[in-house]
């Protein structure tokens, strides 16, 4: 059988860094066990156009292996034309790449890495916080370009402390947010999920729900999304629910970049309504080099804090990712059942309750929280 592989280019720095496994390089380590088991692995990072290898090898795979840091965009046609696709497998979280409706009309099972980095983008939520929140970015870019002005980067510097922060979404990563929130001393910490949070859970992380998402962005100094990328989420934050936001307020978006209106953050950053956007997903990725996400300011000059698709990729959550991903085709090649907390999509029907609200979360996975 086929397994197809699409990821990242690691170039030199997959060479000298065997643990950078997400690779094309690398492999995600299991190029030899995939050979082991009698069966083909073709690894790949062309995966744009009908001429790209990723189209090109798909009509004959049976495991597709994609990651959410350079999808694999299987979109309904392809998936017409995959026609022995049985598996996806995120290598990651986050399967909003995989056109999971589709996907269910030819009962292809989409299963991912639940769990296995979530913890690197919850550190990397808070570092964006204290990022933005500190104005630490201009403040260094000054101090590599030789300058020196406290007071043209102390302007828009604040504290955490005493500061509302409301996540979006209180799933795996949410909840860890506002855990490692704790020691801030926040005003109050505010949660808006279609699924409540279990009593205790709640409790532990002093979490108040809000049960209208527009109330909660009124409240809110900065808000965090950590929700999917789905149908009920594509293009949530335009400019209608930003200017909802509390005027001089920071949004942090390390969940999907398609989840905001590229040009509504943009206006909203230049003209100060947001005082700062930051987070490492966009909308299309690799993202364009004249994207207005790597350009964009408020107007003293500072509030950007992207970077490339990198908070889920530690070289931890990699070593997480790829022993996951080996795990679930395993259980796929031994005819095994896969952990019921890693599957998306199975026999035709969402085995996740994170990717909206839908009547047929018959079977669900866990409740939102840890
Ligand atoms: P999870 O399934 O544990 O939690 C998702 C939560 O979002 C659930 O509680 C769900 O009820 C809630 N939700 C869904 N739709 C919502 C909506 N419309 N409004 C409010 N809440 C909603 O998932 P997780 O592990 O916490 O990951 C969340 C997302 O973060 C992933 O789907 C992925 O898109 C993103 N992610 C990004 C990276 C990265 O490297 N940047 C890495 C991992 C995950």
């Amino acid at each position: 059988m086929k397994v197809l592989a699409v990821l990242y280019k690691g170039g030199q720095a997959a060479s000298e860094e065997p643990r950078l496994l997400g690779t094309i390089e690398n492999k995600l380590g299991i190029a030899d066990w995939i050979k082991e088991q009698g069966h083909e692995l073709i690894v790949t990072d062309d995966k744009e156009g009908p001429d790209s290898v990723f189209q090109k090898e798909l009509p004959d795979t049976e495991i597709l292996i994609t990651t959410p840091f350079h999808p694999g965009y299987l979109t309904a046609d392809l998936i017409a034309k995959a026609k022995k696709l049985k598996l996806c497998v995120t290598a990651g979280v986050g399967s909003d790449h995989v056109d999971l409706n589709a996907a269910n009309e030819r009962k292809i099972t989409v299963a991912e890495v639940s769990g296995s980095n979530v913890v690197s983008v919850a550190e990397h939520v808070v570092l964006t916080i204290l990022n933005l929140v500190r104005n630490y970015t201009p403040a260094h870019e000054q101090i590599v370009a030789g300058k020196w002005n406290v007071a043209a980067v102390a302007r828009d510097s604040f504290d955490v402390e005493g500061k509302v922060i409301g996540t979006v979404g209180v799933g795996r990563i949410g909840y860890r947010v506002l855990q490692r929130l704790q020691g801030f001393d926040c005003k109050e910490l505010l949660y808006y999920d279609y699924a409540e949070l279990p009593a205790e859970a709640a409790k532990a992380i002093k979490a108040r729900r809000v049960e209208s998402l527009e109330e909660m962005l009124a409240q809110c100094d900065l808000v965090t999304i950590n929700c999917p990328l789905h149908e009920g989420t594509k293009g949530l934050f335009n400019a209608e629910l930003i200017s909802k936001m509390k005027k001089g307020s920071w949004l942090v978006n390390t969940a999907r970049g398609a989840i905001c209106e590229r040009q509504a953050v943009a206006d909203a950053v230049s003209s100060g309504h947001l005082l700062g956007y930051g987070g490492d997903v966009w909308d299309v990725q690799p993202a364009p080099e004249d994207h207005v996400w790597r350009t964009m300011r408020n107007p003293n000059g500072g509030g950007q804090c992207m970077v490339p698709h990198m908070s889920g990729t530690t070289l931890d959550a990699q070593k997480r990712y790829a022993e996951g991903t080996k795990d679930i085709i395993k259980r796929y090649l031994a005819g095994e059942k896969q952990d019921p907390g890693n599957l998306i999509v199975e026999n035709g029907e969402y085995a996740s309750k994170a990717y909206g609200q839908r009547k047929e979360n018959a079977t669900g996975q866990k409740p939102p929280g840890p």
